[in-house]
């Protein structure tokens, strides 16, 4: 996964560069807006707004023009961009500064999957997560071959969580892909939700990422 980090500041690029290549990214670094459109296309770009050359929502919109690249906007505290400003401008996700390097990876994950990049495993395949089984197709959950009641609303939240085990989805993702209602909304539905879920399938099987979102913990392969 090639990722391009767009930041004018050497002492935030550097640091970043080490740590995301340790998580198994190719990482470019672009000073400039200028450097950043002369790159090649990446499979995921990390933005920063305040760039000394262009205003980084130009190279964002430059970016969209040329192509479908996934775009993590960058903005400092303070700024008032609205979500919907950046949408309109085609990014994918933002993160205000300053952020902790595990919700940037957990964030980089997410879009990355969103946008397909990522291989998962066949969505209709049942999973087994220990005792655990999750069956798509039946919409079945069942423990140790003993069926559980799942709501329709705890069913759609587990398989989602457990197409990809041991992965963090954000809550804002979470939200809008199972619930597929606005960015603001429903955030106490999903606690709710996942509080039932840990009662029905054990509260170690779903993991609280503070600051993120949750994971679905698969015990037989643990990360
Ligand atoms: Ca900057």
């Amino acid at each position: 996964m090639k990722l391009l980090v767009v930041e004018d500041d050497s002492t935030i690029s550097g640091p970043l560069r080490t740590g995301l290549s340790r998580e198994g990214f190719d990482v470019e670094v672009a000073a400039t807006g200028a450097q950043a459109l002369a790159a090649p296309i990446p499979d995921l770009v990390l933005l920063d707004l305040g760039l000394p050359d262009l205003d980084g929502r130009v190279v964002c919109r430059r970016l969209r023009e040329v192509s479908d690249v996934p775009i993590i906007v960058v903005t400092a505290r303070g700024d008032e961009l609205e979500r919907v400003t950046l949408l309109e401008l085609g990014a994918d996700d933002y993160m205000v500064k300053p952020y902790g390097f595990r919700e940037l990876v957990a964030r980089i994950r997410a879009v990355l999957r969103r946008a397909g990049t990522t291989t998962g495993q066949d969505p209709n395949e049942p999973r087994d997560l220990g005792m655990i089984r999750i069956d798509p197709r039946t919409r079945r959950v069942t423990r140790s071959g003993d069926v559980l009641s799942l709501t329709p609303k705890e069913f759609d939240l587990l398989a989602y969580l457990s197409s990809e085990p041991n992965a963090v989805f954000s809550r804002d993702e979470i939200i809008r892909d199972v619930w597929d209602e606005n960015w603001w909304g429903s955030t106490k539905t999903l606690d709710v939700h996942i509080a039932s879920l840990r009662k029905k399938i054990g509260a170690e099987m779903i993991e609280t990422v503070r600051g993120v979102g949750f994971r679905v913990i698969d015990p037989d392969n643990p990360e």
